[in-house]
């Protein structure tokens, strides 16, 4: 936490609006429209996943849809399309950012649109911070004219060519989980340049009451709405995103520093005009014996590292779902490692961390 989260409760519980509105949720969404642009408008939400789920609604997508999933990603960005009763085809990464092929994403429109089923959106991740090649899939996405879905739950704090991440969608979200690079504990928002869309996902994230001075309900809604308590948070946050982003930026630049000579780790590194956040500093080993050589070296010293996210389409629930691979996520799962990235880190835990590293490395 900042300096000023713990005021802006005090200011919640002080004026009674322990509620899911009143002025800290409006005050926070102004703090993200503040912190993008003029252009964006902004609802905040209960989660990065209610996020996805009415991006998804609010773009159509019903029952017997298909909708374009980046496969290496959190379960969170697919799972909502499983909710609308439509079915997630994956696409596979590429090596330079890890993220959705623009290639795979392409020969898979064109497979389902031969098909017969036109896929109704675009889910596209700048997964551990890193920003997908944007211009890449807008192209793709205009020329088939299938709207885009912007997870940039990891990526709040990294931009592409200067333009902050969040703002490439015609949906994008962002979340506010207690393990995102700010956090609300739990929280999400939906943004877009367009302010029926936010009017709509506001509409539709407080169960959908119509103008009357009765409950009257048109369509089925949801209890999405960010609490104000958490939304005090939030405000006090993004007063200390930038700090945050530095320091992971931080984390990314000493591990590469300590470990960058040694010719086993690789890193993802930042191709020109992509900024990441650094959510996660990840490193590539030759194999999964020596990735899991160096995840149990540190387990056994208290300190936890996971794998890189493992696909969707190789996950139990997804197996039968349609996807387009080239093998890219596969062996980055089984290669890849997330290193303790918190933004608390001091740098006894850094060097703790790396001389373990070092020391279990097999040596070539
Ligand atoms: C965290 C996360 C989400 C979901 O956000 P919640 O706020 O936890 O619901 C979605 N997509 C990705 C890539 C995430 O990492």
């Amino acid at each position: 936490m900042g300096n000023n989260e713990e005021n802006y409760v005090q200011e919640a519980f002080d004026s009674n609006w322990i509620a899911p509105l009143g002025p800290n949720v409006d005050l926070f969404e102004q703090a993200i429209e503040d912190y993008y642009s003029d252009e964006m408008h902004v609802a905040a939400l209960s989660s990065g996943t209610a996020a996805i789920h009415l991006a998804l609604e609010l773009l159509g997508v019903s029952a017997g849809d298909e909708v374009i999933c980046q496969s290496f990603t959190f379960s969170a960005s697919a799972n909502p399309i499983v909710y609308l009763g439509a079915t997630p085809v994956f696409v596979d990464s590429e090596k330079d950012t890890w993220n959705i092929s623009p290639l795979l994403l392409e020969k898979a429109i064109l497979d389902r649109i031969a098909n017969g089923r036109k896929p109704k959106a675009i889910i596209a991740v700048h997964l551990y911070g890193m920003p997908y090649k944007v211009n890449e899939i807008e192209k793709i996405a205009q020329h088939y004219n299938i709207p885009v879905v912007e997870d940039s739950a990891e990526a709040l704090g990294s931009s592409y060519k200067s333009k902050k991440c969040g703002s490439f969608g015609d949906i994008s979200i962002l979340s506010f989980n207690g393990n995102k690079i700010i956090t609300t504990s739990g929280g999400g928002a939906l943004l877009s340049k367009n302010k029926e869309i936010q009017k709509k996902a506001i509409f539709l994230a407080t169960q959908a009451r119509d103008n009357a001075p009765h409950y009257q309900h048109s369509s089925i809604g949801y209890n999405y709405r960010m609490s104000n308590v958490l939304a005090g948070i939030g405000r006090g946050q993004m007063e200390v995103l930038d700090k945050r982003v530095a320091a992971r930026r931080e984390n990314y630049k000493f591990y590469k520093e300590c470990l960058g000579e040694i010719t086993q780790i690789t890193f993802l590194e930042e191709p020109k005009n992509f900024y990441s956040n650094r959510w996660l500093s990840c490193i590539l080993t030759p194999s999964f014996e020596v990735r899991e050589k160096i995840r149990l070296s540190l387990l056994e010293d208290d300190i936890e590292a996971r794998p890189l996210w493992k696909p969707m389409h190789q996950q139990p629930i997804f197996l039968d779902c349609p996807s387009y691979t080239d093998g890219t996520s596969e062996n980055l799962f089984d290669r890849g490692l997330c290193l303790p990235s918190g933004s608390n880190l001091e740098k006894e835990d850094l060097e703790r961390i790396v001389s373990l590293i070092i020391n279990n490395i097999p040596k070539q």
